[in-house]
């Protein structure tokens, strides 16, 4: 038997062996008992009470009532269920600790929010790059902190696949990449990340290609200059010709190469989107460029035929444009054997927009390969290309062009039945000269 119970069973004896005893010389025994029943319910009443007490005040361990018996036996499990509920709770505090810890340590901006955006907390990032410090902004909008439109637009839409960009504080100059997260029951969580360092990176590796694109250019027009005057020459012995000719279309390689890179850089370092001050004849530039495309060497026996379907114009940068429907029709012309038949289409599209389509009947380009036709360098057959003059930057450039225009271009091909470029430009794109209406 436990200690409790047997102290228990010492008080009832202690007030039920007197009073039977009593009883029995009295005459009275169920009185007695009566009385010692009173007794023991008032003692143990009394001490119900004085527990019901501690754990009114709070069940303090420091300060533990007076108790014996089953009574007593209560309250040390109390105290221990106290004890270990206290060791769970300081290791749950070490677990929010090491995170709050971590999270203040992270060089990325962390806030807590509301779906309806009421900030909840924030990190040390925080404030650093977005101003937001939690003893004045808690339970603030975090647009009401944010004023940035495009960040404004971003949270509204409320379609959170990919992140948006945002200045940071003035003082700091800082570019954010900045994604919210939703968690948790009704949460979210804005990620705000320092592109700064990154966008320095970008900018130093765009002018080192472009300044050394630069430097290229003069000591390649100065050795083409001498090989032209050289391959003029009609005393020259045959080995030596050939040897020139050989080193002028390597050095004109090279030239469109440079040509290229300089192309791509500049169009890095202008604005995202193209003036549309400026409206671009497509019809008449697509006629200039069939004709040229005819007159060059790898022109032969394509059939090239032109479809015009529209008069409208094209609000933007006409060189832009006039290098992009070049790339498109000359890369029919080079990637397609002799006598294919390649069609360049000008119509309206979706929505009202318009459409730049030039087609092939060539040997098409895999699936696989489709995707990546626009990475800077990306070629499907290297050697082929290499030989056809290509330099492997013209879909780059064109889709930075097409970007740059607010349209899109949408490849499709099956080897062996040719391919499908289709260029898409919004409505807003589109002017129409009012006698041609
Ligand atoms: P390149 O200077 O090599 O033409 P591009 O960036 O213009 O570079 O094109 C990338 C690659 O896409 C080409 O090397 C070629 O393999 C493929 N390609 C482009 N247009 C066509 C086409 N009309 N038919 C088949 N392949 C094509």
């Amino acid at each position: 038997m436990s200690n409790a119970w047997s102290s228990e069973l010492n008080r009832i004896l202690i007030v039920f062996i007197p009073c039977t005893l009593v009883g029995f010389i009295t005459g009275y025994l169920p009185a007695s008992i009566i009385i010692a029943l009173v007794i023991y319910g008032f003692w143990t009443v009394k001490q119900l009470a004085t527990l019901r007490q501690w754990i009114d005040d709070g069940a303090d361990v420091s300060n533990l009532p007076e108790n014996s018996g089953i009574v007593e036996q209560h309250i040390s499990s109390i105290v221990q269920l106290q004890k270990s509920h206290q060791l769970k709770q300081s290791g749950l505090q070490e677990v929010i600790n090491q995170y709050e810890q971590m999270i203040t340590a992270l060089p990325d901006a962390v806030v807590v929010m509301s779906v309806k955006g009421e900030i909840l907390s924030a990190n040390q990032a925080a404030t650093d790059l977005l101003d937001i410090d939690l003893a004045r902004d808690k339970h603030t909008r975090i647009t009401h902190l944010i004023r940035d439109p495009s960040f404004t637009n971003y949270f509204n839409e409320g379609i959170f696949y990919s992140p948006t960009e945002v200045r940071g504080i003035p003082a700091t100059e800082t570019e954010l990449s900045v994604r919210i997260i939703p968690f948790g029951d009704s949460k979210l969580v804005l990620i705000g990340q320092d592109m700064s360092q990154s966008a320095r990176i970008y900018e130093m590796r765009r002018s080192f290609v472009s300044n050394a694109s630069h430097e290229l250019r003069t000591p390649l027009t100065v050795i083409l200059g001498y090989l032209e005057t050289l391959a003029l020459q009609n005393d020259m012995p045959e080995a030596c010709s050939a040897a020139i000719s050989a080193a002028e279309l390597q050095a004109n390689r090279m030239k469109q190469l440079v040509e290229d890179l300089l192309t791509l850089s500049r169009l890095e370092s202008t604005s995202s989107v193209a003036e549309d001050h400026e409206v671009v004849p497509v019809a008449s530039l697509i006629m200039e460029v069939v004709k040229d495309a005819k007159l060059s060497s790898w022109f032969k026996n394509h059939k090239i035929s032109t479809q015009i379907e529209t008069s409208a114009l094209l609000k933007g940068n006409l060189q832009e444009i006039h290098s992009v429907i070049s790339n498109l029709v000359n890369n029919a012309v080079k990637h397609t054997d002799d006598g294919s038949t390649i069609t360049v289409t000008w119509k309206l599209g979706d929505n009202n927009g318009t459409r730049l389509i030039v087609e092939d009947d060539g040997q098409g380009i895999a699936s696989e390969d489709i995707n990546r036709l626009t990475e800077r360098f990306y070629r499907v057959d290297a050697g082929r290309s290499r030989e056809k003059g290509g330099t492997g930057l013209g879909l780059s450039i064109v889709k930075h062009i097409i970007g740059r225009h607010e349209g899109n271009m949408q490849i499709s091909s099956q080897v062996g039945k040719g391919a499908i470029f289709i260029c898409s430009f919004p409505e807003h794109r589109s002017a129409f000269n009012k006698n041609t209406q």
